[in-house]
């Protein structure tokens, strides 16, 4: 029920998503929790008092981060073991997501305690909502900080026929799209998510073969805090030439020009407009005479 407050669960460990800019970007339900739990654990409780304070909300907090997580884990599972509630926030976003919580949520859960998901705002989810992609997408988040390893992983990465959406740091940015641009090549499509739901948010697309200029025109533009989503990798055209010719051909053999353009584009997902030029070119270059030939003789 929408309209009840869902408290906090007794013995239960909440993973709770906080804003990433904007601060009305919390939701009800983990303002419910916020309220009544009884421990809140924090990445940065000085950041995390100035969330509770914006909303009036007093708390006990207590720190977990990347230094501290395996000892504070323990401590904190023993506290949901004495059957009291414990929420868990990052710095901004959801926990886990390129940010400590996934060791705690181990913990606990190999503990048998239940573990509850609030979720809320992730750049990731927030910049890919604006993309405007269809395509299937790999999120990598931050690559290596050492060029070698971040090329390295660039190589790995290039092939994948996936969008790919990686975090970055304003003074990396550079470096990094330099590096993309090198590796991934000119003409894959590149989007700045730049400061998402601050009051400098900016969304820029262009060829990566025009970022580093796109960075360099404005200082501003190197600002603030980055989520770069790149388009997939243009599909190798011999491959899907010779596959959406060989579909058309097996078409063309039972249907009427039309009928196997327009199933043929379902099939491949090629425009259907181009499937009806190649398949009335097909015909006029005798394709088809040769498939069939083919065909027979097998
Ligand atoms: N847990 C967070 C989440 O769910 O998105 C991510 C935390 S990670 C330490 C911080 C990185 O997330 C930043 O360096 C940036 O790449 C991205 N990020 C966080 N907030 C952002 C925002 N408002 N605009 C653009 N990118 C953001």
């Amino acid at each position: 029920m929408f309209d009840i407050p869902q408290s906090a669960r007794p013995g239960a460990l909440h993973i709770v998503a906080t804003p990433i800019g904007n601060l009305r970007d919390l939701t009800l339900h983990a303002l419910d929790v916020l309220r009544t739990v009884d421990l809140i654990a924090a990445e940065d409780t000085r950041t995390t008092q100035g969330l509770l304070s914006a909303y009036g909300i007093q708390a006990r907090l207590t720190p977990l981060h990347d230094h501290n997580e395996q000892i504070a884990s323990a401590r904190l599972v023993a506290t949901l073991q004495e059957g009291k509630s414990v929420a868990y926030v990052s710095d901004a976003g959801t926990p886990g997501i390129s940010d400590p919580g996934a060791g705690l949520v181990a913990a606990a859960r190999a503990a048998g305690v239940t573990v509850v998901p609030i979720p809320g705002a992730s750049a990731v989810a927030t910049a890919l909502s604006v993309s405007g992609l269809e395509s299937p997408w790999l999120f990598y988040g931050f690559l290596p900080a050492k060029p070698a390893g971040r090329r390295r992983a660039l190589e790995d990465l290039r092939d994948l026929p996936y969008a790919l959406v990686l975090y970055e740091a304003p003074h990396r940015i550079q470096e990094t799209v330099a590096d993309l641009c090198a590796l991934l090549g000119g003409e894959r499509r590149i989007l700045f998510a730049r400061e998402l739901t601050k009051r400098f948010e900016q969304i820029h697309t262009c060829p990566l073969a025009a970022a580093s200029a796109w960075l360099e025109a404005d200082a501003n533009h190197c600002r603030g805090e980055f989520v770069l989503v790149l388009d997939p990798p243009a599909a190798r055209e011999d491959d899907d030439d010779a596959e959406t010719r060989r579909v058309l051909a097996v078409l063309l053999q039972e249907l009427p020009l039309k009928q196997a353009a327009h199933l043929a584009a379902r099939l491949t997902g090629a425009r259907k407009n181009s499937l009806y030029r190649l398949a009335l070119e097909m015909k006029q270059d005798g394709d088809q005479d040769d498939f069939d030939a083919e065909n027979n003789a097998a």
